[in-house]
């Protein structure tokens, strides 16, 4: 199948996304010739059918990247960058199928996706300039007797398990380092969310990678056809972004070989706002943190903990600017706010919201479901949230800023660290001391000082405690896929 550059009409976008497992270079159907369905969730309706991998297949897939790992090493770096060169400029050229596709299947807003698919591409950008930079070291030993030659190379094939809240970008930042180590690979994208992996991997054929080098299942059989895989001395990396729990799982089943892992599971970002913190920027960075994917990110704010002395006029301005978005299908134009992916996701959002009001949080705006087809639940803010409110702890995944208040810094700093999840947390504050004491302090992988959007592909993504080990992005992503060797040499 070539890749068509489709209009930006849904029919013509969808006709021209593969729907087939990729294996080996070669489009195919699943061997059980099953297929799943992927849902449109700002209408429930099914927009096509994907292949539904099988254990074979699956495996399968890994033979093809095994079989494929050899000559991919061997490729020079600077052949690897300029796929991934190429890659990067045609996902661009082709923003707008590429956005309007991850609206059909996700629901967020057009705009939003233009800029999922942007960040995506960026990571294919980033590291198709670090393929050529993998480096190594040469020693004398401190006795003199030898020399120390330290080499880098490909760790292998990986499997990859991406999430549905971010199609491209999950597997961009996963794909675009093993590229560059020239490592091959087999990706498993969400069951939801399939559509843009698949157009993805057809972008990366086209730009030159070759056969086997990247293989793509789909599969309503999640954990039956990963787990031979994960098990399977042939597969030397699993790299998967998702939920803590499966994670834990599938570090389970990945000791039994001492598979190598990256885990970029959930957050519960806190937000700390300090009483001389530029209250327009902390808003700002409020509404960003807060609603991007309509909350649905690992990185969103979770908890708001803001000082006393600012919490009243931070939850009015606040409260103002979540009422004021427009919500609605997400491919409409002017739509801020789509839907959330699935009824499960949003009945997960009441049940938080409900838990807090009844324990005395306030509404201030939202903190209902909307009707009608979709899965759309309004922006909601709520105040004097108290300690024990189960929003707190758990990952609530949805436009819903709850808001508590603290009195000093210690008192901040341990309400933040109040969570077994590490991520992003969030700090605004004008001075330096409180700033970098605070930064010091947190038990997050990732900060955001005065600012509430901390992704780049040039920093290293990434969690502390139950969110996680392993980067992805800047130098240090790169380094996942790659194995130190040393070659002692006598002079
Ligand atoms: P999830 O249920 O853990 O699913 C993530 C992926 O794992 C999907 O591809 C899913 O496949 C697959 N999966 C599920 N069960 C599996 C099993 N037994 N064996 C192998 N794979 C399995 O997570 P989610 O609800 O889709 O995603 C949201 C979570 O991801 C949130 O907790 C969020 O914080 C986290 N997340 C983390 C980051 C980060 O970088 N730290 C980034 C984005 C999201 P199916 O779709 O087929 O079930």
């Amino acid at each position: 199948m070539s890749t068509l550059h489709a209009g930006t009409h849904p029919s013509e976008v969808l006709d021209s996304t593969p729907t087939q497992l990729l294996i080996g270079g070669v489009w195919r159907n699943s061997s059980s010739g099953r297929t799943l369905a992927v849902e449109d969730p700002a209408t429930g309706r099914t927009l096509v059918h994907v292949a539904d991998a099988t254990v074979e297949d699956g495996d399968a897939a890994l033979a093809a990247a095994t079989a494929a790992q050899p000559g991919w090493a061997a490729t020079p770096p600077r052949e690897r960058g300029e796929i991934l060169r190429r890659a990067f400029e045609t996902i661009l050229s082709r923003i707008e199928d590429l956005a309007l596709l991850m609206t059909l299947e996700m629901g967020k807003s057009l705009a939003e996706s233009r800029a999922e698919i942007r960040y995506a591409a960026e990571f294919f950008r980033w590291f198709s300039e670090e393929a050529v930079r993998i480096g190594g070291r040469f020693a004398t030993s401190p006795d003199g007797a030898t020399r120390l030659l330290t080499i880098k190379r490909p760790v292998g094939p990986c499997l990859f398990i991406t999430p549905w809240n971010f199609p491209m970008a999950m597997g961009t930042r996963k794909i675009g380092p093993a590229v560059a180590a020239g490592c091959t690979m087999v990706v498993k994208p969400a069951g939801q969310t399939p559509l843009s992996m698949l157009a993805l991997a057809q972008i990366l054929i086209d730009a030159g990678l070759p056969d086997g080098v990247l293989n793509v299942v789909t599969t309503s059989t999640t954990g039956a056809v990963m787990e031979p895989l994960i098990r399977d001395p042939r597969l030397r990396k699993l790299s998967f972004t998702g939920s803590t729990p499966v994670g834990q799982r599938l570090i389970e089943q990945s000791a039994q070989q001492l598979l190598r892992t990256s885990m970029e599971l959930g957050g519960n970002a806190p937000f700390l706002v300090f009483d001389d913190a530029d209250l327009d920027a902390a808003v700002d960075g409020a509404v960003a943190a807060k609603m991007r994917n309509v909350g649905q990110a690992c990185t969103a704010a979770n908890r708001f903990h803001v000082q006393a002395g600012i919490a009243e006029e931070f939850t009015r301005r606040l409260t103002e600017r979540l009422a004021a978005l427009t919500v609605g299908p997400g491919s409409e134009d002017g739509v801020e706010v789509g839907p959330l992916v699935d009824q499960a996701g949003r009945t997960k959002v009441a049940k938080l919201v409900a838990d807090a009001v009844a324990r005395g949080a306030t509404v201030t705006t939202g903190g209902r479901a909307i009707d009608g087809p979709g899965h759309f639940y309004a922006p909601t803010v709520l105040a004097d949230v108290p300690a024990g409110a189960r929003i707190l702890r758990e990952e609530v995944f949805g436009p819903v800023a709850a808001i508590a208040t603290f009195s000093t810094e210690e008192e901040g700093i341990a309400a933040a660290n109040d969570t077994e999840y590490g991520l992003a947390a969030y700090v605004f504050t004008r001075d330096v001391g409180c700033a970098l004491r605070v930064c010091e302090a947190l038990e997050a992988g990732m900060i955001g000082l005065n600012q509430g959007v901390i992704s780049n592909p040039a920093a290293p993504f990434g969690g502390l405690k139950a969110s996680g080990f392993g980067r992805e992005g800047g130098s240090e992503g790169i380094e996942e896929y790659l194995e130190t060797q040393y070659v002692g040499i006598a002079p």
